[in-house]
């Protein structure tokens, strides 16, 4: 049996009071709180280990590249990759998406080709597709969600074709909570010649995720969401791939030889990691990723299941509240509106309650158009979360509705 309130003393900012109210955090989509040892860690690193990695001889910088491979080594495992290398640290997952858009979309798509992308992205797994397609005279194409937010995989076949060069699609929409059936799309795909990149920003926290099972080509996501520090986040990439991919970024560390006649690159993942890498970022989603693996990840997920089903049925009792995303089997993130109230007044009077929802268009525009809105409010629960935290969620829209109207 899960213990949340146990689990909640590792977040110090749990403790915290807002409009002098106990704080009730439910925006983890957007961002996840950090466990004591991972501010801890991340403070250590400033203040016993800051040395730059990869470039001295000198004993600070060769422990602290010693603590960074060994990030490299347990993201590596928690997320099933074959070995080390295939793991390229980044910013973030906007930047581990943009770096396959520019770096291999600039190799391997050209004029008449066509990329595929779902209609429930995050727009950083949507806008770098069709800037590469408008740089290339690519053609774009959509892959439809239905009103209950299941992705329409069956409406896959017509639009791939021997010209299709790529497939981006989510583990878990940001916005709806579906979980796409990434392995028909990625066995399809395949199929038909192109490549599959999953955007795992949520995926990798609800459920989690094994890359050499699932088969995807690339995965991207960010630290600040898994619990880690912000400023890092992870690209991995089959290691044929990422071989023969060129650098995107360059500059310092990523190289071998250079010289004004020549340059050549060092092997990956390095060739990847121009410059000066977040590597206090990436120890610090190391830890994040340790704390995480004392947990058995089902218990997480069946905790997060229980909070989803109690925040539907509340919610669902509120006269004139629609609930948007209904797939079988979505994960624990919970959008909404109500009739005749917009979204902005009613995340603000939660908010005044000590309530953080999410509101607006969730960087999902798309989804919006779909639905007719310009925007939704957003509940995302993590491991801990509470019942009595969804019930005051439930009892704060009612509040709210009721002022509002
Ligand atoms: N993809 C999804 C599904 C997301 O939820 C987010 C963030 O909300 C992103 C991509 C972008 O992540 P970041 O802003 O950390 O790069």
């Amino acid at each position: 049996m899960w213990n949340a309130a146990e689990v909640r003393r590792d977040f110090p900012i749990l403790e915290r009071r807002v409009y002098e109210k106990p704080l009730i955090y439910l925006d983890s989509g957007a961002t996840a709180q950090k466990p004591a040892c991972v501010i801890e860690t991340v403070d250590r690193l400033h203040r016993e280990w800051n040395a730059n990695i990869h470039r001295g001889v000198h004993y600070l910088s060769e422990e602290v590249t010693t603590m960074y491979e060994a990030a490299r080594e347990r993201i590596a495992r928690y997320i099933g990759a074959a070995a080390k290398e295939e793991i390229v640290f980044t910013a973030g997952a906007t930047a581990s998406l943009n770096t396959v858009a520019y770096a291999w979309g600039e190799r391997f798509v050209g004029a008449g080709d066509n990329i595929v992308v779902s209609e429930m992205e995050h727009h950083s797994n949507i806008i770098p597709w069709q800037l590469l397609a408008e740089r290339k005279g690519a053609e774009l194409r959509v892959l439809p969600f239905d009103d209950e937010g299941r992705l329409m995989t069956e409406k896959l076949d017509g639009l791939l074709d021997g010209r299709t060069r790529v497939v981006a699609v989510t583990q878990v929409s940001n916005t709806l909570g579906t979980r796409p059936d990434l392995e028909y799309v990625i066995a399809r795909a395949h199929r038909a010649g192109a490549i599959v990149v999953v955007d795992g920003c949520q995926g990798v926290v609800h459920g989690g995720v094994d890359v050499a099972r699932l088969d995807c080509d690339f995965y991207a996501f960010s630290g600040h969401k898994l619990y880690g520090p912000t400023g890092v986040g992870v690209l991995y990439g089959k290691r044929a791939l990422l071989e023969e991919m060129p650098p995107f970024l360059s500059g310092g560390d990523m190289v071998d030889r250079v010289s004004f006649a020549k340059t050549t690159f060092a092997p990956v993942p390095l060739k990847f990691e121009a410059g000066t890498s977040n590597f206090i970022g990436a120890i610090g989603l190391g830890e994040a990723v340790r704390y995480l693996e004392r947990f058995d990840s089902a218990e997480i997920e069946a905790h997060e299941t229980a909070l989803l089903v109690r925040a539907t049925e509340e919610l669902q009792r509120i006269p004139g509240l629609r609930i948007y995303g209904t797939a079988p089997g979505k994960c624990a993130i919970v959008s909404f509106n109500v009739e005749g109230v917009h979204p902005y007044d009613l995340g603000m009077i939660l908010d005044k309650l000590g309530i953080a929802v999410r509101t607006g268009h969730h960087c999902a525009e798309p989804v919006m158009t779909h639905y007719g809105v310009t925007g939704m409010c957003r509940a995302s629960f993590a491991l801990y979360n509470t019942p009595e935290e969804v019930d005051a969620l439930a009892a704060g829209v009612e509040r709210a509705v009721r002022m509002l109207r």
